[in-house]
């Protein structure tokens, strides 16, 4: 493992996903973009030392090894309840940053990236903070910053202070916890947790629910938290939005940010999207409509150019409020649309879906599956999205659809809040939200898009303004280097 020379910022990145490797969420997608942005953001500002970013992830089985060519780096053991368990390092050069998966039986071969059974992924990503700090320390490269995200590597910042696990090695080490997702904290997991020796928190701040559960562990402990949009940093501080961490994260607000994730321009742009029948830009978005009379047709449904095309891409979760969307379109079907739904998830949801399909076949698509060729194509087709998040830290969804031309129609929180513009008149408006995650406020929105639908030079100007705006990283990675520095500097 080489460390660039002394004054390298030296950043280990750890995620449980990342592209090009695996993805399940925007997890995924900002695991796989953030780093490299920063890494050109570095490289291209004359005051900033150089960048030395290593990004760690589990070898999760579902990870296609044929596609990386990886080089075993390190095997060592790692202490645990009943034996020693077995961990072993590779290392991926065909990216553009060093990537490293980690691999052990705790990370098994037949189990999703998320398991339900929280004693599976206690263990799992518990097994995997260690071997990666004991990596680090086996190497004797002693990261300056830490940057962990959500509850799978929350245990990272925790560890590190842990003074009978790691010595003094990380001392000077600050740490960063992305906040992406606070209700996912990995409950549950305190067995699998114990297995691997980690003992809870004692910081009496925290409710004592807490103390045991791996995202307050590392909130805890965190130098700095960030949640992934400025909104849901806010709403975090509520009881509403704070998952009864709120009390908590109130008495250390200094520590508490946000900042809105960018995207993967290179991978999202309509102007080169391959995946795409016909490309085009800000300044054509007619030429769209060749996208969706192929998918419409593709889908056996009826092409018409005045029929709107409703798209939903989303777990099939309740945090996506889903539901929500399907029972103000119910309440809709006097009006001309047709609607196509890409996802997988909650089988309550999953029969929800069907039930809507089986109920308008003329003008209803479920497709139960992840097919990312397919988004791409729904992003460029759709004429509108609907996001009707219950809350939504920060979104690409939104983002992805503005930039492609697909109007989004969404509720009025966290990331959607902060991307999103509904200035009633079409000057400046990039969308439609609404305030409450019910059916009849979705409805009204929905509405009001179908209205202004009809008058197509208006909604160009909508589809434009959306399409005109930077959703690139380069704004984000400069307030990411921001932090880093500041907190380097605080060593
Ligand atoms: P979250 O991370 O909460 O799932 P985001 O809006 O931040 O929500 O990111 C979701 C990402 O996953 C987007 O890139 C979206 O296009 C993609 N996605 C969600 N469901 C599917 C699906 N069924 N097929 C393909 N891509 C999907």
């Amino acid at each position: 493992m080489k460390s660039n020379p002394t004054e390298s910022l030296k950043v280990l990145f750890s995620a449980s996903e990342a592209e090009p490797f695996i993805k399940i969420g925007g997890l995924g997608d900002v695991a796989g973009s953030l780093p490299y942005a920063l890494q050109s953001y570095f490289q291209n500002s004359l005051n900033l030392p150089k960048l030395d970013l290593h990004i760690f992830i589990p070898f999760h089985s579902r990870i296609p090894r044929d596609r990386f060519h990886l080089e075993k780096v390190d095997s060592f053991a790692i202490a645990s309840v009943d034996s020693p368990i077995q961990a072993e390092v590779f290392l991926c050069n065909d990216t553009k940053l060093p990537v490293y998966l980690v691999a052990g039986k705790p990370i098994p071969d037949d189990s999703p990236v998320y398991d339900p059974n929280p004693f599976i992924d206690g263990k799992k990503f518990a097994f995997f903070s260690i071997a990666v700090l004991e990596f680090c320390r086996r190497q004797n490269w002693r990261p300056d910053i830490l940057h962990a995200n959500d509850w799978h590597t929350a245990l990272m910042p925790f560890l590190i202070r842990q003074s009978d696990m790691f010595n003094d090695f990380f001392d000077s080490t600050r740490t960063i916890l992305g906040v992406h997702n606070l209700p996912f904290m990995g409950g549950g997991t305190q067995a699998g947790l114990e297995a691997m020796e980690i003992p809870p928190s004692s910081d009496f701040h925290l409710p004592k629910w807490a103390r045991h559960i791996p995202l307050p562990m590392g909130l805890s402990a965190s130098d700095r938290i960030i949640a992934v949009s400025p909104g849901y940093a806010r709403e975090i501080l509520t009881p509403d939005f704070g998952c009864g961490l709120d009390g908590f994260l109130f008495t250390c607000t200094e520590k508490v940010t946000g900042i809105l994730n960018g995207l993967d321009t290179a991978l999202w742009n309509p102007l080169t999207d391959p995946l795409l029948v016909s490309n085009y830009s800000k300044s054509s978005p007619h030429k769209r409509i060749k996208n969706k009379h192929e998918i419409v047709t593709r889908l056996d449904l009826e092409f018409d150019v005045r029929t709107p095309l409703i798209i939903m891409i989303s777990r099939l979760d309740q945090q996506k409020g889903l539901d929500v969307a399907i029972k103000a379109l119910q309440n809709l079907t006097e009006r001309k649309f047709q609607v196509v739904v890409l996802g997988i998830g909650d089988p309550v949801l999953e029969d929800a879906c069907r039930a809507f399909e089986d109920e308008y076949p003329e003008r209803v698509r479920w497709l139960q599956r992840f097919d990312q060729t397919l988004s791409h194509q729904l992003y460029a087709s759709g004429d509108m999205i609907i996001i009707p998040s219950r809350y939504e830290p920060c979104g690409l969804t939104q983002m992805i659809s503005m930039r492609y031309g697909c109007v989004p129609v969404a509720r009025n929180t966290g990331g959607l809040r902060d991307t999103i513009t509904d200035s009633g008149t079409q000057n400046g408006q990039t969308g439609f939200l609404f305030q409450n995650a019910t059916a009849d406020e979705c409805e009204e929105a929905i509405e009001r898009a179908l209205n202004v639908f009809i008058d197509q030079t208006r909604w160009e100007t909508i589809q434009k303004n959306g399409m005109k705006l930077d959703f690139s990283w380069k704004n984000s990675a400069a307030k990411y280097a921001d932090e880093y520095i500041d907190l380097w500097k605080s060593k």
